[in-house]
């Protein structure tokens, strides 16, 4: 963008639009470079604003909670808008369907949805992300997923126009969603449950120490790595390659999940990226079957000195 731009739109965006935002601070795994411009909007009309403010060959970039990127270490180039603490509305409408803004956390729509005594929506607890992320990719968990329970979405093009789509206008997928156009964010969504009087707090729980149990919930992670190929687990093919608790720098395969990566604190994107291709080759070479990244990657290399 050009110096003028730049300012005019630090001026105008001021107190929501920060400069070079380390994007480690807003990844799970906690790596990433700086975003050129990282905006937190006020509301869905600052973001309509912003939008249109922004010049069109700018790149844009989504994020909600970060638990499923990894931003390379030279960062993006552009601009990131963040939903999550800013998209929060989580209410009932007349019809009684769930209307849910994006940046609500997946694991508050499963327990306000126990409270409310409808379901299922006990694998939303499962998705340490927001509804966005959860619609960008299908996320699923416990036998559930997203776009079984969603009727319509209410989406936000690059010139700030607002437009409500229907779920059957999207080509969804295990853990993919392809949109009709490619431009446009989500804002929000209308989910549609059944009645669950008895769903309670105790099942939950259940499901997430059993799930404890198994990953290494806590470490910094993206959550699997790659998507099961048909038929298989992308966690018993890496494991039986021999994977388990390979090392590249500070990025380990997990020696509790052979399909989560872990950041031990000193992992560089690099690193991840590394480890990453390298269990892809292994796994190949062993299995003939060539595992595909369900983490977005996004960003540029860093530059050397
Ligand atoms: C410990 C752990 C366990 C996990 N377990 C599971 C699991 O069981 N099942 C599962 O499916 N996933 C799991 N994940 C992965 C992750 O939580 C999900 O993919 C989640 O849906 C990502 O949501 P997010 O808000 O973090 O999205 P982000 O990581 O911020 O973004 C992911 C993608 O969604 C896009 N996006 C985000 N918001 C919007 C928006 N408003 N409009 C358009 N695009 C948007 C981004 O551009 C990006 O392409 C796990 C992750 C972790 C760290």
């Amino acid at each position: 963008m050009a110096a003028a731009t730049v300012r005019d739109f630090g001026a105008r965006f001021a107190g929501r639009l920060r400069r070079d935002e380390p994007m480690s601070r807003h990844t799970s795994w906690h790596v990433g470079g700086p975003a050129d411009f990282f905006f937190a909007p006020r509301d869905r009309d600052d973001l309509a604003a912003f939008l249109r403010a922004l010049p069109a060959d700018v790149p844009l970039y989504w994020v909600g909670l970060g638990s499923n990127l990894l931003v390379r270490d030279g960062g993006l180039r552009g601009a990131v808008i963040v939903t999550h603490g800013v998209l929060s509305r989580l209410e009932r409408d007349a019809d009684g369907d769930v209307r849910c803004d994006a940046g609500v956390p997946c694991a508050r729509i499963a327990r306000q949805c126990i409270r409310w005594g409808i379901g299922p929506a006990d694998f939303f607890a499962g998705i340490p992300g927001t509804l966005g992320g959860a619609l960008a990719m299908n996320a699923g968990a416990f036998g559930g997923e997203t776009w079984t329970q969603v009727v319509e979405v209410e989406v936000i093009d690059r010139a700030g126009a607002i437009r409500v789509r229907q779920a059957g206008e999207y080509q969804i997928g295990y853990r993919r969603c392809t949109p009709p156009v490619d431009d446009e964010g989500f804002l929000s969504a209308r989910l549609r449950f059944a009645p669950r009087p008895d769903a309670g707090n105790e099942q939950l729980r259940a499901l997430l120490v059993r799930r404890r149990d198994t990953q290494p919930i806590g470490e910094w992670s993206c959550g699997s790595v790659f998507t099961n190929p048909p038929g298989d687990h992308a966690a018993r093919l890496i494991e039986t390659a021999g994977l388990k608790g390979l090392r590249i720098g500070g990025a380990c395969v997990s020696p509790k999940h052979a399909n989560f990566i872990v950041n031990d604190g000193g992992a560089s994107a690099a690193d991840l990226e590394r480890l990453i291709a390298h269990v892809q080759q292994v796994v190949e070479a062993k299995h003939g079957i060539r595992l595909l990244p369900e983490v977005r990657v996004v960003g540029e290399a860093a530059r050397c000195a």
